[in-house]
């Protein structure tokens, strides 16, 4: 027997052994499955896992019916619990209407209304880290708290700003919002605000070609104070700039890369590249039109979809907010109800064919390519739930564990996997509290 054939033979008596009676090359792929299932729960289980972008109501974070309850919103506590994540970033996100829709956007009155929202949102997490579930998630303010609070087996939560439209034209409120516990911010959403133009400027055209002389002092004060500057949402030109201006490594938050998925939103590999010169992290995003370009639904099968939904009393699955109202209502039908659905759906698919909405594997296609293009070190994680965000097979918080798994499917590594997860991140934290400290001295 060649030494080939006899460690065919024991693999299959190993097989035999671990599949019990009755085992068969079907017992053999299951088990395979299982060994790969254990080693990516003791994976998810050892690393920090880390999203650095959640969308939240101060409502839901602190009403009456608050996040210690599972509510229908893809991130609550109970379904982080479930699925094993361990941090992440509350966005403190504020959106700004156009000027051309509201002449004060960009005058005090304007400034000071989103400032007001960005503190009740900053307020909320305080409050519920603080006063509502104090014993179960506490705020960290950096790396070496993200690990502490990590290690005593609570949950972690951290802020960053979406939209630097909330400090209006006084830089000192970049100071104050540090001090209530940003550890990030983007200096625009969409639309152009006083900082810098925005992506949506590939639609609309520019303001000012970049940052803003206000936006450059923003980013010499984050890099002071030890925030980092966050890119997603700016404007090609706005990111290139930050990029060549800021001291300290800087992050997209939440974003995707453009080669895959050609929307204005993500970045191409010249900014890719150009954010790992300054040794920053991509956290790529879950979100289904920056991950995969779809055709629109035809009005037919618009329609045949919403009449099914509107049978089975079920919400809008997309939208803000929508695909945990949805996937909550789904749940609470009844088997037959479910099947009945179901079987609707696929005869929709039958006579309307459609493109159907991202899923994990497209999910970790693009995390594939940032890795490629620009190196394990410089490519994170985010969902950007409750902000539009959720991929099938990663909807909600509850469903973490499966990234996990996909990536152990696809050969990362232990090492490579914490890196991914929350190392990069918690690296590039590090450093820029360090540069500031530096900044600071000078
Ligand atoms: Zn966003």
């Amino acid at each position: 027997m060649s030494r080939h054939a006899l460690h065919a033979l024991l693999s299959f008596v190993i097989a035999m052994i671990t599949a019990g009676p009755g085992s068969s090359t079907l017992a053999q792929t299951s088990s395979a499955e299982e060994a790969l299932v254990k080693k990516a729960r003791a994976i998810h289980e050892k690393v920090i896992t880390l999203d650095t972008h959640i969308d939240f109501s101060p409502g839901d974070l602190v009403g009456e019916r608050n996040y210690t309850q599972r509510l229908e919103t893809q991130f609550n506590l109970p379904n982080m619990i479930d699925g094993g994540l361990d941090a992440l970033f509350f966005s403190i996100y504020v959106g700004q209407t156009r000027e051309a829709q509201n002449p004060d956007a960009f005058k005090p009155a304007g400034y000071e209304r989103a400032y007001k929202l960005a503190v009740e949102k900053f307020d909320a997490v305080l409050r519920f880290t603080r006063e509502i579930a104090p014993d179960k998630i506490e705020l960290a303010l950096n790396a070496a708290d993200v690990r502490r609070i990590n290690a005593q087996g609570k949950k972690v939560a951290l802020m960053g700003v979406e939209n630097g439209y909330t400090i209006g034209e006084d830089i000192a409120r970049v100071k104050e919002f540090y001090d209530r516990g940003a550890r990030y911010l983007s200096l625009t959403h969409n639309g152009h605000n006083q900082l810098a133009d925005s992506q949506t400027g590939e639609r609309d055209g520019w303001k000012w070609n970049g940052l803003s002389p206000l936006g450059k002092q923003v980013v010499g004060e984050l890099n002071r104070l030890g925030i980092m500057v966050d890119v997603s949402h700016a404007s090609k030109q706005s990111m290139m700039q930050m990029a060549a201006l800021s001291r300290a490594p800087i992050i997209a938050s939440h974003s995707a890369p453009r080669a895959l998925c050609d929307v204005s939103r993500n970045m191409d590999d010249e900014q890719l590249l150009a954010l790992k010169r300054t040794g920053g992290v991509i956290q790529v995003f879950a979100y289904s039109s920056s991950i995969k370009t779809t055709r629109p639904d035809s009005p037919e099968r618009a329609a045949a979809l919403a009449a099914a939904r509107k049978e089975h009393n079920l919400p809008e699955p997309t939208g803000p907010g929508q695909p945990a109202r949805f996937q909550a209502a789904l749940k609470k039908l009844s088997a037959d109800g479910r099947a009945e659905y179901e079987k609707q759906l696929a005869e929709i698919d039958k006579q309307h064919p459609g493109d159907p909405p991202a899923n994990l594997k497209d999910f970790v296609d693009h995390i594939d390519y940032a890795v490629r293009l620009i190196g394990i070190d410089h490519v994170g994680i985010a969902s950007d739930f409750d902000g539009g965000g959720g991929v099938i097979g990663w909807n909600d918080a509850s469903e973490t564990f499966n990234v996990t798994l996909e990536l152990v499917r696809r050969g990362y590594t232990e090492q490579q996997i914490e890196k991914l997860w929350g190392g990069n991140l918690l690296r590039v934290m590090d450093a820029v509290q360090r540069i500031a400290g530096e900044l600071q001295k000078n």
